[in-house]
């Protein structure tokens, strides 16, 4: 899969749109002018984050806003599972089995829709729940009240599965492209929040194992996009 990137060159000021694998480790890129910009590491990158600028360009460049949700509901789908083989791998002792990608990914359809699958990955990083956590985090409660009206902590999921996935799936299962700009937008929009709310998770998972159990690793925030209808 091809995720759009915006280079600059530091030449001519000219800015270019270069498109890198989802999984390349770095991207090399070269101005018309000749400026050359060699092996941009991506390890850092956020999947999802990727997958959502993808989900901007289908809006913004191609005007398909069918991709856009599609792209946007993969973002969310994928970062979620991510988390979920990561955490569910937290724990095993050095004397048992590594469980294998295979194991978890039948574990993980046993969940059997996205709604569980979304609650029981949050849970995996805070036991409490997802309610519970985005009453507990003034940032994301924020977020929620000046920018989704209509979404609040005790239908959070809910909302998430109707404006994000119930339109995914409706294109995927039965070529409904019906969609405009603005249910693209909406769609973006929810699955950016959603980004934000898991990473927001991994960061707690993180920090609580930092203070258990002394992992190394400390929590990392990314700026989350925004699309304004219009813009
Ligand atoms: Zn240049």
């Amino acid at each position: 899969m091809k995720i759009p990137l915006i280079f600059e060159c530091k030449q001519c000021q000219r800015q270019s749109c270069v498109f890198m694998n989802l999984n390349a480790k770095s991207v090399d890129w070269r101005c018309d002018c000749g400026w050359t910009l060699p092996g941009v590491l991506m390890f850092n990158a956020n999947t999802g984050l990727l997958i959502l600028r993808r989900a901007r360009y289908e809006l913004k460049s191609n005007n398909d806003p069918s991709l856009c949700i599609v792209f946007s509901a993969m973002a969310v789908e994928c970062e979620v599972s991510r988390l979920f083989f990561r955490w569910s791998r937290v724990g095993q002792g050095t004397q048992r089995r590594r469980v294998g990608d295979t194991e978890l990914e039948e574990r993980l359809r046993t969940y059997r829709s996205v709604k569980r699958t979304l609650e029981k990955t949050a849970e995996l990083m805070h036991p409490a729940g997802m309610r519970n956590f985005i009453v507990s985090r003034s940032g994301i409660s924020r977020r929620i009240a000046t920018g989704f009206p209509n979404l609040d902590a005790d239908r959070f999921v809910p909302i998430v599965v109707k404006q994000l996935f119930w339109p995914r799936n409706r294109i995927l299962h039965l070529g409904d492209t019906a969609y405009d700009v603005r249910a693209a937008t909406r769609a973006f929009n929810v699955a950016s929040l959603t980004l934000f709310v898991y990473q927001e998770l991994n960061a707690k998972k993180r920090e609580d194992l930092r203070r258990g159990i002394g992992c190394q690793t400390a929590p990392c925030s990314r700026p989350v996009t925004r699309l304004h209808l219009g813009s």
